[in-house]
């Protein structure tokens, strides 16, 4: 019953979906409250824009992403760690996230690089 849920924006940390959602966020780009990271709780993160890893998810978001065509911060992928990672507006795979999102994405509506679905 010690489950944590975290700010997949800034990694902000509490007890409880309705603790988290109702207190503001500076990191959102969208709104302006925590949203909950939906993924599993893993040994190292990684950036969905660009592949960054870091060992927590408020480290994660500490530092700047080139790549989020949404906002400034790195965002953590909240998928399942997989073999293989798949562009979600192309299809282009590769073995890990980093190299998917390093290459150019003819599809993105909302920015330059693939990202992973
Ligand atoms: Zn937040
Ligand atoms: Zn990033
Ligand atoms: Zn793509």
């Amino acid at each position: 019953m010690s489950q944590k849920f975290y700010c997949k924006y800034c990694g902000t940390e509490r007890s409880s979906i309705s603790s988290l959602t109702a207190a503001h966020c500076d990191k959102n780009p969208n709104g302006k409250y925590h949203v909950p990271y939906e993924g599993e709780e893993k040994s190292e993160y990684y950036c969905k824009f660009c592949g960054t890893e870091r060992s927590s998810i408020s480290s994660l978001t500490a530092s700047h992403c080139d790549k989020n065509s949404d906002g400034k911060y790195h965002v953590p992928y909240d998928g399942d760690e997989q073999s293989r990672y798949y562009c979600k507006y192309c299809g282009m795979e590769r073995s890990n996230i980093s190299s998917l999102t390093a290459s150019h994405c003819d599809k993105n509506p909302d920015g330059k690089y693939h990202v992973p679905r």
